[in-house]
């Protein structure tokens, strides 16, 4: 097989080889059947046991807590952003928001278009370096709910931890650290998540919440952006992404192999590790953009003296096999995104050639 790249890309990202090869393996003759899965009707038995799968595969990786249900809906995370609001934010009601950064950002701009919002909590003043504490947050009675990113993937910052928000619901964008390390489900309210980064292809968008949230949403939006729509249907009312479900499933089930959400936490801690270590051990030669309080361990952000030699660390990394390096155009720079899927290997490959690239150019 020809050597895989060192592929750092913020999202379509990483999938882990043995899915790849699995699906290859499978891709023409499903288990026999003579067909791919994508050629499949929805509505068929052989389909409809990998999408319950995938929805029971999920939940069994946040132990199961009763009074959770799994969508899949399209138009990823970004159609969270309008979709959650309009099911959740009624008359009367305010949602506040914890503005982090470029995603953070985005999803309040949605929700303004469809009611009264407030920012809960920012860190705009610390040019979004950092998460805000959480700690001690008041939330009005009125609050439809709490919205968190839980890791903003442009500027490379993660929430340690999550507040607790009471009888408010705690609404999280999780697109880039969906498991990739151990919580307790039932802190939360909803959690949404392209499934791009930690979950497998695009084309899918995972929805897991309480069911009271998304069992009767308010009469007047349309059919296809309301969540009890695809309650009662099981994600199935029309045509769901089948064949990015079933890779979803495939990633579940390596996920599963890999022990324990708490294992793969602690694999991405060590990665993480070595790459900050390797910053913050440059002598000033590369300079991480996150304050060390708020560091991802999912979008390692970094940058070096000059944009001139920013362009030519992308260049010669590309040279030598290293692909999505170049930080997001909006905030430049450099960042490496570390998913499940990007082994220690590919991390020590990438300091090794750090260290080289300064050791020429510093
Ligand atoms: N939220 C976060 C935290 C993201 O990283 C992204 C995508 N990079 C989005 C939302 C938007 O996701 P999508 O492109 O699936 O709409």
């Amino acid at each position: 097989m020809s050597k895989r790249a060192y592929n750092f890309n913020a999202g379509p990202a990483a999938v882990p080889l043995e899915v790849l090869q699995r699906a290859q393996a499978e891709f023409v003759d499903y288990h026999g059947t003579g067909m791919s899965i994508m050629e499949m009707s929805h509505r068929g038995a052989v389909y409809e046991e990998v999408h319950n799968e995938a929805q029971s595969r999920l939940l069994g990786l946040f132990g199961n807590p009763e009074g959770y249900k799994v969508l899949f809906l399209q138009g990823g995370a970004s159609t969270q952003f309008a979709m959650l609001p309009m099911n959740l934010l009624t008359e009367g009601k305010s949602a506040g928001y914890v503005k982090t950064g470029s995603w953070a950002n985005k999803a309040i701009a949605e929700a303004k278009l469809i009611g009264d919002t407030f920012v809960a909590a920012s860190s705009e003043e610390d040019q979004y370096k950092s998460v805000p504490d959480l700690s001690n947050l008041q939330l009005p009675e009125n609050t439809a709910y709490l919205h968190v990113t839980s890791n903003e993937t442009i500027e490379g910052t993660q929430f340690s931890s999550f507040p607790d928000t009471g009888s408010v619901p705690l609404v999280v964008d999780m697109s880039s650290d969906i498991l990739s390390r151990s919580f307790n489900l039932k802190d939360f309210g909803l959690i949404y998540a392209g499934a791009q980064k930690n979950l497998g292809p695009s084309g899918v968008t995972v929805v897991i919440a309480r069911e009271e949230l998304i069992q009767n949403s308010p009469k007047h939006i349309p059919t296809v952006l309301r969540y009890d729509t695809h309650t009662k249907n099981n994600s199935l009312y029309n045509t769901p992404p089948s064949f990015s479900i079933y890779m979803v499933n495939q990633v579940l089930k390596w996920i599963e192999e890999q022990g324990s959400l708490e294992g793969i936490e602690a694999k991405n801690r060590e990665k993480a590790k070595l790459l900050y270590h390797t910053i913050d051990n440059s002598g000033g030669f590369y300079r991480g953009f996150a304050n060390p309080d708020s560091r991802s361990i999912m979008n390692v952000t970094f940058r070096l003296q000059s944009e001139e030699l920013e362009k030519q660390f992308v260049k010669a990394s590309e040279q030598e096999g290293f692909v999505g390096l170049k930080g997001h155009r909006s905030v430049g720079g450099l960042r490496a995104s570390i998913y499940n899927a990007v082994s220690y290997d590919h991390i020590k490959a990438l300091v090794d050639f750090m260290g080289e690239f300064q050791k020429k150019n510093g």
